[in-house]
């Protein structure tokens, strides 16, 4: 026969399982984290529905203390567990809404830095080297007075140094006025044949102004095999021009005089402005300088001991400020330097 269960146990049963359908009820209309915790004080807190329930347990005669104590226990533990779970439902809804990302919004536009035009310009002459076969190398800024001038065929108290002047470090070192340094200083490490260009910064004492600058960049090039000759030279030539340039500007060469080349030349290009009518940017000559060039003078092969009964070679440099000025129509060359945002924008 089964055993009867008391009325005060029925009612204790009844009074749990209302608290806890209401609880549950409450929990589960919760909207929000605010919410939930008035919902979790109201049961569980000090002062709570559950925790008085507990603490009443004691107060019960010795026959009913167990079951109340059972079954305040139980619904206090399975409380915590649907708070927890709704605590953490409420939390990463409420986490998803703050990175929820609204396409209709503006987006916001983060400023795109661009290339420096001088560096833009030495890219792309360097380019058209690489594509001749020419390979980059680079070289120190501060160099010594051999390779700057003696081994580049400028002997002390050679008149050239005058041309080439330069500043001078406490140390006796010196920033170099142009790149071929870089050319002897490959020529001592490798063997010939060889096809090199150097770019890079070079300083001279100049007073500064719309064509003049105490730094500039220069592009120097040089070609080392057997059988070269100034053919050579102007075929390279003519086809960076028409490459730089485009295909309708002409070429001429001028004889001239450097130290480390015999023969030389300044070659021209006629004016990109006016085609050669002339013009102010071509001063009405109709042509404009863009760079010098020439045969390896033996000399130089001498002091990196390559033989000249066997090797020839040809050398060009050009300023890469003067080549950017042509290509883009720029009239100073201090607005390379300024750092003027709405100048360098425009590139
Ligand atoms: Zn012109």
């Amino acid at each position: 026969m089964p055993q009867k269960i008391p009325q005060k146990i029925k009612s204790m049963r009844k009074k749990i399982e209302k608290m806890k359908q209401e609880a549950f009820f409450l929990v589960e209309k919760a909207k929000a984290l605010g919410e939930l915790e008035e919902v979790r004080v109201k049961y569980l807190g000090r002062a709570g529905m559950v925790t008085q329930s507990l603490k009443g347990v004691a107060q019960l005669t010795a026959k009913y203390r167990p079951e109340a104590g059972r079954l305040a226990n139980t619904l206090k533990r399975e409380l915590e567990a649907t708070l927890r779970e709704k605590y953490d439902n409420l939390r990463s809804e409420e986490e998803e809404k703050k990175l929820r990302i609204d396409i209709s919004m503006p987006g916001v536009s983060v400023p795109l830095g661009s290339v420096h035009p001088v560096a833009q310009v030495m890219k792309e002459i360097s380019q058209i080297f690489m594509r001749l076969g020419f390979k980059v190398v680079e070289g120190p800024e501060v160099e010594t007075d051999y390779y700057n001038f003696t081994a580049l065929n400028i002997p002390e108290g050679h008149p050239s140094r005058e041309t080439f002047q330069t500043f001078y470090l406490d140390t006796g070192e010196l920033l170099r006025s142009q790149t071929s340094p870089v050319q002897i200083r490959v020529m001592e490490e490798e063997k010939p044949p060889l096809r090199i260009i150097a770019p890079g910064k070079v300083f001279r004492p100049d007073a500064t102004d719309a064509s003049h600058s105490f730094m500039f960049h220069q592009v120097e090039g040089l070609a080392v095999d057997k059988n070269v000759s100034f053919a050579d030279l102007k075929g390279t030539l003519s086809m960076f021009v028409r490459e730089m340039f485009g295909e309708k500007v002409r070429m001429r060469f001028r004889p001239h005089f450097f130290p480390f080349t015999e023969p030389s030349a300044e070659v021209d290009i006629s004016c990109i402005i006016c085609g050669g009518t002339g013009c102010r940017v071509c001063s009405f000559k109709g042509w404009l300088e863009i760079l010098g060039a020439g045969m390896v003078d033996p000399n130089v092969f001498g002091a990196v001991k390559y033989n000249p009964e066997v090797w020839q070679g040809f050398a060009f440099g050009m300023g890469v400020e003067r080549i950017a000025m042509l290509k883009y129509g720029i009239t100073d060359i201090r607005l390379f330097f300024e750092n003027d945002v709405r100048f360098l924008r425009q590139f």
